[in-house]
């Protein structure tokens, strides 16, 4: 019997386990992988968005309407953010976690972004899945070459289950899903801005740049902490 048709009751997934649904994964389309995180951890279970458009957020609605979201409000955010997070709050009727951080004495972005970003955000995601068992993003492979071998379902740092439903999408195959279900997405899309962050550590990047360049830039740091395995 493959994994995905385990009674929930008797899952207890051990990482063999794990990596034999990844690869059951790779071939299911995102609907039957969130069914799937659905069905064997709901309500111990979150997902957490960006908001850089909605793609997930609706494949998610549409399995279970009551999904918990996860929004990490850092006080950094673009107004744009902020808007299209009420504007998608509003469209589907979501059951949204903001999670909000009193704002810094000082910016310690500037003069540390890594503790910025480990206390602002990795400290707020810590919050949202406490007590939970597992978790989803819309993290995908060809976002970043630090994310090309991200799979589909892997154990996090905190021992909790984490679930990438669209790690396999393309660009354009997020493209067309927003094409064919009129999604809403972050106007800053638009604007030059590919990869959405806080404001004081994103800037727009150039036709041919690699899309999360303007992420951090001139700097080492590529990624936040939220998503490290
Ligand atoms: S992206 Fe910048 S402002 Fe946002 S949490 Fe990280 S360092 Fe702080």
């Amino acid at each position: 019997m493959a994994l995905v048709d385990t009674p929930v009751d008797i899952i207890d997934f051990t990482d063999r386990e794990l990596a034999e649904l990844n690869d059951e994964f790779e071939r299911l389309p995102a609907s039957k992988i969130i069914q799937f995180a659905v069905d064997t951890f709901a309500p111990h279970l979150c997902m957490t968005a960006s908001m850089t458009d909605a793609v997930l957020i609706d494949l998610a609605v549409k399995v279970d309407p009551a999904i918990e979201v996860v929004f990490i409000d850092t006080g950094y955010h673009f107004p744009e953010t902020l808007a299209t997070v009420e504007e998608v709050r509003r469209h589907y009727g979501l059951n949204l976690r903001m999670m909000t951080v009193a704002r810094q004495q000082e910016d310690l972005w500037a003069a540390d972004p890594e503790n910025c970003c480990s206390a602002v955000k990795v400290g707020q995601l810590d919050r949202a899945v406490a007590g939970k068992r597992a978790w989803m993003s819309g993290l995908r492979r060809n976002e970043a070459a630090s994310r090309e071998s991200a799979p589909i379902i892997a154990r996090d740092l905190r021992g909790l289950v984490k679930i990438n439903p669209i790690a396999a999408w393309s660009d354009l195959d997020v493209q067309s899903y927003i094409d064919q279900h009129e999604i809403i997405v972050n106007p800053l899309t638009k604007q030059g801005y590919p990869s959405i962050g806080c404001m004081p550590c994103t800037t727009p990047v150039a036709d041919g740049e690699d899309p999360r360049a303007g992420r951090w830039r001139g700097t080492d740091k590529t990624e936040c902490g939220l998503h490290l395995a």
